[in-house]
């Protein structure tokens, strides 16, 4: 059966995360963040934990298989059989093509991708305030500077793989978190009403 998959697409501090939260609210669908998931892990001190936790404290990326085989399980519960939002995923374009692949084998796919750019000056200051405020281990000075980087190098491409689809919109996130929403929302309204072209 078909569902409704939304990607919230960004910069680390970019406001996607309160963005895909607000939303999933209103469409009463299951914000998929692989950074809470693979935090959670972290914490129970799994076997996906314990290979994700010096990664994550460096910045870098978590390897694709290990983040599609945590997917493809969180997928299968009962919240997300009409769809999802996925946020902070996919990161790299293998991930990308494996999100399609997965989605495809219970009728969905992409509807829109919600592309929250903001600018560099801006995160640094923004990810600096959730370091004093959450205590991130991962919102050090220099991991905000390597995930900067990774995020430029290996996830900034992924944008491509979806504007040649027709999927990706850019919104503005450098305004309030009322203003961002309110274009998130009509967005996704009028992609419900007309989706791109397959
Ligand atoms: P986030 O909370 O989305 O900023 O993610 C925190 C960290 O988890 C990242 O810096 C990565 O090390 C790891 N991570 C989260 N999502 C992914 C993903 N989709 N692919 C690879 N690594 C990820």
């Amino acid at each position: 059966m078909g569902g409704v998959a939304i990607v919230f697409f960004g910069p680390p501090g970019s406001g996607k995360g309160t963005q895909a939260s607000r939303l999933a609210q209103k469409m009463q669908l299951p914000q998929i963040s692989t950074g809470d998931l693979l935090r959670y892990h972290v914490g129970a001190g799994t076997e996906i934990g314990k290979i994700a936790k010096p990664i994550m404290e460096s910045g870098n990326l978590v390897p694709d298989e290990l983040v599609t085989q945590m997917l493809r399980e969180r997928l299968k519960q009962d919240d997300a059989i009409c769809g999802a939002l996925f946020d902070g995923y996919p990161r790299t374009t293998a991930q990308a093509r494996s999100l399609d692949a997965l989605l495809a084998e219970t009728g969905k796919s992409v509807l829109v991708v919600l592309h929250v750019d903001v600018p560099d000056e801006a995160i640094v200051d923004r990810l600096a305030k959730r370091a004093q405020i959450e205590g991130r281990a991962d919102d050090t000075p220099e991991t905000i500077r390597a995930r900067l980087r990774v995020y430029r190098e290996k996830t900034a491409p992924v944008a491509g793989y979806y504007e040649a689809q027709g999927l990706l919109v850019t919104i503005d996130g450098d305004r309030t978190i009322d203003e961002v929403f309110s274009e998130v929302d009509s967005v996704v309204y009028q992609r419900l009403v007309q989706p791109a072209p397959a």
